[in-house]
């Protein structure tokens, strides 16, 4: 059945273009709130303060337009990585990687991460929000406050859950609609590993030991539904709504301890836009922090190093940098089978260790091989499935620095992957439960063998996973909020010691939330919009 909004009708994006040249041809001096990018908590954050047809909203995006194939199709998001949709940030080599660098793709393109992401809508665990709202010392930020939130924004096309799920919300989210064979054994697998099973990953499931179910995916009507599709595109024909692409903002401006607009690059040529109220940086959490630390906020010493003025002393920025990792396994198919929907339509959560409360391991299933570049000489079948499968709440922490004043020179990553030795245990515990989910009877009718890794002692076994370990492209926490001495947002997500600016993005997230990092971001936009709202009176 397709699915209708009014931003469907053959005449929106016409009008929508129309309105957009004749606001970029007339820009103005000020506006009353600047978001600066349009990825998933951006193009939320934009959306709701531009629903009051009196407040001017202008939206700065390094990227470009998202209409293009390797954004619409679901099944070619892999197209993305490389290309000018994405960054392509690398973090440091890493000695505890045999000296491997990471790639660490994030979206540059109307959407950000969540127009070229693997779609998986994961909402986090009752447990990460409890810890958000103990670390901001405000209780909207915990589970219950947050399960409302959720209810509000989701449009939910599965089983009716009315205590945890809404339908009237801008995000259109459905189970993977006919899911390939390999998603439906892992169910099968986990069960006969004595792992639940259920209708969803976003439900009682998260509010517990974990479990396996097929994976709630944003496609709509076949396409890609990024959050600047669900949330910000409907608007985009709003006088009261300025989307600048292309346009990379370079600093915020600030005097007397007060934001009042951002210095950006824009074909070729730099400009000033003031904010008669606040200044948003919704960059994600690596550009973030580089901002704030170009805008003269950051670590003292790192500043001084670049010849940047103190503003503002706050340590945090750029520390506490957090992503979960991955260590693929992969089993050769005795047929052919194609990938379905976005390729990944299976999802379990479960612990390295039984003593553990909550889950710490993260299992996607993907439809085709995905090895890191360093595990490929073992070889990679022509046809088969990789079980992406890490740590949902690693220990170590790394840090993202400045490597000049100048903004079109990119950060220094470190990633510190495998930085705290208990991070190491737990991939070890977590490819021997993929090994077991693989090799199960589910399994046996699809695949011929288990390529990668198969069994090894244990020495082997770590350097596999040292060699296997890719990103999720989860970045997050590298602003954090909180109460200490190493936070950089309150509760309300304000900067510490400026007016008149806030973070609202994956960077504020105290520690990573366990699952993939796209909807807990969309939760950071509505927050942060209920803030501003209630701030300013509107
Ligand atoms: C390949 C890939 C697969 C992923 N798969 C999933 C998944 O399946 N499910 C999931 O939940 N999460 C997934 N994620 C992670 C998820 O997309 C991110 O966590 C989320 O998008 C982060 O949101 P954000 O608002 O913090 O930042 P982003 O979405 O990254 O948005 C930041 C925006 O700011 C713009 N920007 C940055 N710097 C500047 C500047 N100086 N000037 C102007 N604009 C700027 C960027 O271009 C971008 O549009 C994936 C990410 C990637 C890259």
């Amino acid at each position: 059945m397709i699915n209708y909004q009014p931003s469907d009708h053959p005449d929106f994006a016409a009008r929508a273009a129309a309105n957009q040249a004749e606001r970029a041809a007339d820009l103005k001096t000020t506006y009353d709130f600047i978001v600066c990018g349009a990825g998933s908590a951006g193009s939320v954050l934009a959306r709701r303060l531009a629903e009051n047809p009196a407040v001017q909203v202008l939206l700065i995006e390094a990227g470009g337009s998202d209409e293009r194939t390797s954004v619409m199709e679901p099944g070619a998001w892999p197209t993305n990585l490389g290309t000018d949709t994405d960054w392509g940030f690398m973090a440091e080599p890493n000695p505890a990687l045999n000296g491997r660098a990471m790639p660490m793709s994030m979206g540059k393109v109307c959407g950000g991460g969540s127009s070229i992401n693997v779609m998986v809508w994961a909402r986090g665990h009752r447990s990460d929000w409890d810890h958000f709202a103990a670390e901001s010392g405000d209780a909207s930020w915990g589970y219950e406050a947050v399960l409302g939130l959720y209810r509000e924004i989701e449009n939910w096309q599965g089983a009716a859950d009315p205590a945890r799920r809404g339908s009237g919300g801008p995000v259109f989210v459905q189970p993977a609609p006919d899911p390939g064979p390999a998603a439906y054994a892992m169910i099968d697998a986990a069960q006969e590993l004595g792992i639940p099973t259920y209708a969803s990953p976003n439900g009682q499931m998260m509010e517990g030991a974990g479990g396996c179910a097929i994976s709630d995916l944003v496609i709509r009507n076949g396409k890609r539904h990024s959050m600047f599709r669900a949330f910000t595109y409907p608007f985009l024909d709003r006088p009261n709504l300025t989307l600048l692409t292309d346009t990379q903002v370079n600093r915020v401006l600030i005097q007397d301890g007060r934001a009042f607009g951002v210095e950006v690059l824009r074909n070729g040529a730099l400009h000033r836009f003031k904010a008669a109220h606040e200044v948003i940086l919704s960059l994600g959490a690596i550009q973030t922090p580089t901002v704030l630390m170009r805008s003269g906020i950051g670590e003292e010493a790192e500043l001084r190093a670049h010849d940047i003025k103190l503003v503002s002393k706050l340590s945090g920025v750029g520390a506490n940098l957090q992503d979960h990792v991955s260590f693929g396994c992969t089993w050769e198919y005795r047929e052919p089978i194609a990938p379905r929907n976005n390729g990944s339509e299976a999802t379990l959560y479960w612990k390295s260790d039984a003593a553990l409360a909550d889950p710490d391991l993260l299992f996607c299933q993907v439809e085709f091989p995905v090895p890191s570049p360093e595990t490929a000489p073992r070889g990679v079948p022509e046809h088969g499935w990789t079980m992406f499968a890490g740590l949902a709440q690693p220990k170590s922490r790394g840090r993202v620095r400045l490597v000049s004043a100048d903004p079109n020179v990119g950060p220094r990553i470190e990633l510190n992957t495998f930085g705290h030795p208990d991070d190491l245990k737990a991939a070890l515990a977590c490819v021997e439960l993929c090994r077991d989910l693989g090799n199960t009877q589910a399994f046996a009718p699809l695949v011929t063998r288990e390529a990668m890794p198969g069994s090894l002692n244990k020495a082997d076994m770590e350097q596999y996973v040292r060699d296997a370990a890719v990103t999720y492209w989860h970045q997050t926490c590298s602003a954090k909020m909180g109460r200490d001495a190493m936070s950089v947002v309150d509760a309300e997500l304000r900067v510490y010691g400026i007016e008149g600016l806030r973070v609202a993005d994956g960077s504020i997230m105290p520690t990573i939330t366990t699952g993939n990092t796209m909807a807990p971001c969309v939760i950071i936009g509505e927050k942060a919009s209920r803030y501003i709202r209630a701030t300013h009176g509107l």
